[in-house]
C-alpha cells in the first residue's frame, strides 16, 4: 500500500480491493461444447477420467522386444501401427514392427529406433544395445486418471482445450457470459465515419472498449453516444440498468460544468464517486445501478484505457468468476530519464525491449492522457510508485508487460 498518496485521493490498491470485495461472482451456469470454450471461465473442477497415453506406447518408429533377447537376432513377428495394435504377445527372441504412438505389445518391453537396427527378411540384429523401457511412453505418464487437471475458476485457454479435448471432454460447466453495456457521453462527440464538425471530436472510447470487451467473456450492447444532457443520460442508463451485469460509461465524471453522468447515476444507482491516486484516469466512479455494477471512466482516451485495464478487466474476471492472479512485473533499466511528481502512481506507457540479455524500457512519446497514438506504440506500462519522483537514467523501474486484455 502506497502511505503517500496525495491526501483524499484513493490509492489503486485500495481501489481494487474495494472493487473486488463488493462484486460477487456470478454463480448462473452452463454447459458449453469445447469449441465455443475458449476465455470461458470453469464452474467446476476437471478430473481426468482416463490415463493420458492411455496405454504404453511407441515414441519412436523402430521395433519392440525384450530387453533380454537383444544380443540374438530377432524373428519380426508382426507390426503395430498407431490405431491398430498387436493382438498377439511376444515370445523369446522375437520383435514386433512399431511406429510412434503404437501400442507396446505384451510381453515387450523396450523399444528400439529402427536406426540401430539391421533387417534381413523377417529378422533383426540390434547395432547398439537398448536400456529396458526405452522410447515407451508410459500409460498416465501425461495425466493420471482421477487427477484433477483444471481448478473451478480457470479461463480456458487454447492450451487447455487441447488438454480437456486430449481427455475426450468434449463439453464443459462455465459461468455463463456477463452482460456488458457500454456508453460515451459527451456533445463534442463524433461516430467515426461521421463528417468532421467544428470543436467535434470523434469517439475513440467506445470503439476501443468493444474491441478490448470482445477478449472478456462478455456479451456486448454499444448503447452509443449520449449527449450531455440530464434526460438523454438518463434514458441510457435505465435502458442499461434493465439488462447488463456491468455498464460501462467515459467522460462526465469529473466536475466540469457539463458533467451530468454524476447526477443521473445518484438518481438511478448507489454510485461513488472515487478520485484515484493513479496517473492517467483520477475521477473514477463505481458502484450499484440496479441488479448490476457500474463503472465511470474518465473521459480521455489514454484514462479510459489504462482505468479499463487495472479496475475494471480485475473486476470483470473476478465478477466473472475467474481467480486471479497479479499481473506479472519485471524490473527494466530506464533508457532515459522519466518524469514524476510524487502523489499518484503512475502507469507511463513504455516501450521494453531486450538486448544481449539487458531489459530497457524507454518512453512510448508523450504521456498526456489524452495521446492514445504514444499508447498505441507502447507494449507495457512503466510503473512507479506513488511516493516516488522522478527517475533517472540507468534506474531500474518496475514494469508490466501489455497482456491480452490491454491490446
Ligand atoms: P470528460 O471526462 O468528459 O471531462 O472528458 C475529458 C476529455 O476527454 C475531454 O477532452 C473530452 O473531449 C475527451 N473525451 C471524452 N470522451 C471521449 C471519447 N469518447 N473519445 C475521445 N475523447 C473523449
Ligand atoms: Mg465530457
Amino acid at each position: 500500500m502506497d502511505h503517500c498518496v496525495q491526501p483524499g485521493l484513493l490509492p489503486i490498491e485500495e481501489a481494487l480491493a474495494r472493487i473486488c470485495n463488493q462484486l460477487n461472482p456470478v454463480q448462473e451456469v452452463e454447459t458449453i461444447g469445447l469449441h465455443s470454450a475458449l476465455d470461458r471461465v470453469l464452474a467446476a473442477p476437471i478430473t481426468a477420467p482416463i490415463n493420458v497415453p492411455a496405454g504404453d506406447n511407441s515414441a519412436m518408429d523402430g521395433y519392440a522386444l525384450r530387453t533380454q533377447d537383444c544380443t540374438a537376432a530377432l524373428n519380426v513377428i508382426g507390426q503395430s501401427l498407431a490405431g491398430h495394435p498387436f493382438t498377439g504377445a511376444l515370445g523369446n527372441n522375437q520383435a514386433v514392427r512399431i511406429m510412434t504412438g503404437a501400442l507396446v505389445p505384451a510381453g515387450a518391453d523396450t523399444v528400439v529406433m529402427q536406426e540401430n537396427v539391421q533387417r534381413t527378411g523377417d529378422h533383426i540384429t540390434l547395432t547398439q544395445l537398448p536400456e529396458a523401457g526405452e522410447n515407451i511412453r508410459r500409460a498416465g505418464e501425461d495425466i493420471k486418471s482421477g487427477s484433477q487437471v483444471l481448478a473451478a475458476g480457470q479461463r480456458l485457454s487454447a492450451l487447455d482445450i487441447g488438454l480437456l479435448a486430449s481427455l475426450g471432454i468434449a463439453q464443459v460447466t462455465v459461468v455463463r457470459r456477463l452482460r456488458v453495456a457500454i456508453v460515451t457521453t459527451g456533445d463534442e462527440l463524433l461516430p467515426a465515419g461521421a463528417t468532421p464538425e467544428q470543436g467535434k471530436i470523434y469517439d475513440s472510447n467506445r470503439p476501443l472498449l468493444a474491441a478490448l470487451l470482445t477478449r472478456m467473456p462478455i456479451d456486448l450492447i454499444d448503447l452509443g453516444i449520449i449527449a450531455d444532457d440530464l434526460p438523454a443520460l438518463r434514458s441510457a442508463f435505465t435502458t442499461a440498468m434493465q439488462w447488463a451485469d456491468v455498464v460501462i460509461s467515459t467522460g462526465g465524471v469529473s466536475v466540469g460544468d457539463a458533467d451530468y453522468t454524476k447526477d443521473v447515476l445518484a438518481e438511478l444507482g448507489e454510485i461513488d464517486f472515487w478520485k484515484i491516486a493513479m496517473k492517467p484516469g483520477k475521477p473514477f466512479a463505481f458502484g450499484r445501478l440496479g441488479q448490476g455494477w457500474f463503472f465511470g471512466l474518465p473521459g480521455n482516451p489514454v484514462s479510459t484505457a489504462v482505468t479499463y485495464h487495472q479496475l475494471v478487466v480485475p473486476g470483470l474476471r473476478h465478477l466473472a468468476g475467474e481467480t486471479i492472479s497479479p499481473p506479472q512485473m519485471l524490473s527494466a533499466i530506464a533508457g532515459h530519464a522519466l518524469k514524476k511528481q510524487p502523489g499518484r502512481t503512475d502507469f507511463q506507457r513504455g516501450i521494453l525491449s531486450s538486448n544481449n540479455g539487458i531489459t530497457t524500457v524507454i518512453s512510448a512519446g508523450l504521456q498526456s492522457s489524452g495521446v492514445l497514438s504514444a499508447m498505441a506504440q507502447a507494449n507495457c506500462y512503466i510503473r512507479l510508485d506513488a511516493e516516488r519522483g522522478s527517475v533517472a537514467e540507468g534506474e531500474t523501474v518496475n514494469v508490466i508487460p501489455f497482456d491480452r486484455f490491454i491490446r
